[in-house]
């Protein structure tokens, strides 16, 4: 037996303690690089196996994960291609080597990358201190050998009996490593990196329950091979040979216990990139539960990562699923990836896909698509606001709600409301509440007008809205509350008022003195005589910017409360009676009314609201 001795090189003797000092944080990926290696040597031997270059039977080709505990060791064993002593010299000393050496080079100063590939082999030493390959190639006569390295320069080649083609790499862990001795832990990070490898995987056995074949009424439990992946996912076969079953099955698999996706986009694309995937639109029952990073990215079915922000547009990580390219590149850091040019073809490619899915559903299952539009709506909003390319796709399929239910798009609403909500400047003011039950009141005074109002209710609402005016000029959007309802969309025509200057004067002075909000400006105006008493109102601008500022969680100067308390001189309660109540009548007059406008915007509130009540009962 010949025993050769080498040095992998001089100048790097530091290698393996950085190694080990820069990837501790993500140590566990040396299983995923080693079985990596094992997948590309197996399907390697597949390929030459297919055009006659390699004799003999495949035979199975699972790779199997071991532990000894007692040994310490933990061995991945492949029947692939193997390497003869000039592949081994070659691939492990040089290749490997100087890629390991190439990486640690570059990105020292870059924790993030770490977790990425280009490390490959030398992974192994985070976690062991001794590395055997025992290899026999797949070639007619090759003989087996045996590298062995201490996580020294020095390793050493010898020729060692082994009659199984493939590879064998047994890692002798160290002592601050024993943790990946564990059966559980091993187990885990196979499920986490290895659930979808193209070959099967075997690690230890598990119990299961077969039909006994004595007594078919009978079942007995025997042991099977524990495979851990599953080798062939819904992603990489043919959209057409998948039913809907397979599909939701699939999302199962990945998302266990989770409500059934609404629909899918299978993507699949090989030029100009490579790119395949299935993007799942789950269904969301609340803002709050809006769950992002769930996408899973793969590189040839093997797990990266699931932080896909710089791959996909943020709107579309409240998606799930999986993407698989092999060509987004990994082994660079993340502020390189978003600049990165495929990376940017990738996303519009997938913006565009989703694009055209929701613009296909919204054509052919109107009424479906309208049933899920509170789960769609959503990322559609999200994705017209932050993405300039999707508002102008989303334009034609998104859709507004009104307070009755009904469904329009932004052509089809603008028709709608352009005969009887067009104000003086030419403007098509869009009315809207937040909430339908808080605002009843000024919704009905709305509908009295035959004037129609949207419901924009959601998180994102203030945002959506600002952005639709933004980009249709002719658009105005005013809260039903934001002004009294003759107002709310300016016309020409207006009520005469009854009362005369004196009269207005004195009550405007009457309702400023029982006011107990500084924030609150008293105006006065001459409605319609079926109008509200005393309305309160919250001026559109003023209340956007303090939600805005909410939102964004700013806290500068804080914009303050601005409500106006609008009096309807028209109305008969001022003229009929009021005015011709002593001053006290008036008083209390006054502050009934007062209370009823607050009580209208739900600002009426604790002994103020017991006060009013205790009161109202009174007086009946
Ligand atoms: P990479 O896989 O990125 O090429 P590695 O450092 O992981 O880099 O491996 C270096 C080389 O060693 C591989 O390209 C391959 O030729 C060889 N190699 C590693 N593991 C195996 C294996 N299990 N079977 C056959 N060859 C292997």
């Amino acid at each position: 037996m010949s025993t050769h001795k080498g040095s992998i090189s001089v100048q790097t003797e530091n290698i393996f303690p950085i190694i080990k000092k820069f990837l501790y944080s993500d140590q566990e990926i040396f299983l995923r690089e080693l079985i990596s290696n094992a997948i590309d040597a197996t399907t390697k031997l597949k390929i030459l196996a297919s055009k006659g270059e390699m004799k003999g039977e495949l035979g199975d080709l699972a790779i199997e994960v071991a532990v000894n505990k007692e040994a310490k060791t933990i061995t991945i064993t492949d029947k692939g291609i193997g390497m003869t002593q000039d592949e081994v010299e070659k691939y492990l000393n040089q290749v490997a080597f100087s890629s390991a050496q190439e990486f640690i080079d570059k990105f020292k100063e870059d924790a993030n990358i770490i977790g990425h590939f280009g490390l490959g082999f030398y992974s192994a030493f985070m976690v062991a201190n001794k590395v055997e390959v025992n290899t026999l190639s797949y070639k007619e006569g090759a003989k087996a050998v045996q590298w062995s390295c201490e996580g020294e320069p020095e390793y050493s080649i010898s020729s060692i009996k082994k009659t199984t083609r493939g590879s064998e790499i047994i890692l002798h862990v160290s002592p601050d490593a024993e943790e990946y001795l564990e059966d559980s832990k091993i187990q885990a990070l196979l499920d986490k990196y290895c659930r979808f490898l193209p070959v099967e995987i075997k690690f230890g056995k598990k119990k299961t329950y077969v039909t006994d074949e004595n007594d078919e009424s009978k079942t007995k439990e025997v042991e099977v091979d524990n495979i851990i992946n599953n080798p062939n996912p819904l992603w990489a076969k043919q959209p057409a040979d998948l039913t809907d079953e397979d599909y939701k099955s699939f999302y199962n698999e990945l998302y266990p216990y989770s409500q059934p996706p609404l629909f899918w986009i299978h993507l699949n694309i090989d030029y100009p990139f490579n790119l395949t995937g299935v993007l799942y639109f789950p269904k969301i029952s609340s803002a709050l539960e809006m769950q992002k990073n769930k996408i899973q990215l793969y590189s040839n079915q093997v797990y990266v990562t699931d932080d896909v922000k710089e791959i996909v547009p943020e709107f579309l990580t409240l998606l799930h699923g999986v993407i698989d390219s092999p060509d987004i590149p990994l082994n660079v850091s993340r502020s390189y990836l978003q600049s990165d040019h495929n990376v940017k073809k990738i996303t519009g490619y997938i913006t565009k896909k989703v694009a055209e899915k929701l613009q296909q559903i919204f054509d052919k299952q109107r009424s479906e698509f309208e049933d899920k539009w509170n789960d769609i709506g959503t990322f559609v909003k999200y994705g017209m606001i932050s993405e300039e390319k999707f508002y102008e796709k989303a334009v034609h399929f998104c859709l507004l709600k009104n307070v009755d239910n009904a469904y329009f798009t932004i052509d089809a609403y603008k028709e709608k409301i352009k005969a009887n909500q067009t104000d003086k400047n030419n403007k098509l003011v869009v009315l809207y509440t937040n909430s339908a039950i808080e605002q009843d009141v000024y919704i009905h005074s709305a509908k009295a007008k035959a004037y129609d109002v949207l419901l924009l209710d959601q998180v994102l609402d203030n945002h959506f809205i600002q952005q639709l005016e933004y980009k249709n000029t002719d658009l105005k959007f005013v809260r039903v509350d934001a002004d009294t309802v003759d107002k709310l969309i300016e016309k020409e025509q207006s009520f005469e008022s009854v009362l005369n200057t004196e009269q207005i004067e004195m009550l405007t002075e009457k309702f400023k003195s029982v006011l107990k909000d500084e924030h609150v400006a008293v105006t006065t105006a001459a409605l319609s005589p079926d109008d509200q008493p005393a309305t309160i109102t919250r001026p559109e601008f003023m209340r956007r910017m303090k939600e805005m500022q909410a939102m964004q969680g700013m806290n500068f100067g804080n914009f303050p409360d601005s409500y106006n308390l609008v009096i309807n001189t028209n109305h008969p309660i001022y003229a009929e009676k009021l005015l011709i109540l002593d001053s006290e009548q008036q008083t209390e007059l006054t502050n009934y009314l007062y209370d009823l406008a607050l009580l209208n915007q739900n600002m009426l509130k604790g002994p103020e609201l017991t006060k009013f009540i205790s009161k109202t009962i009174k007086m009946i």
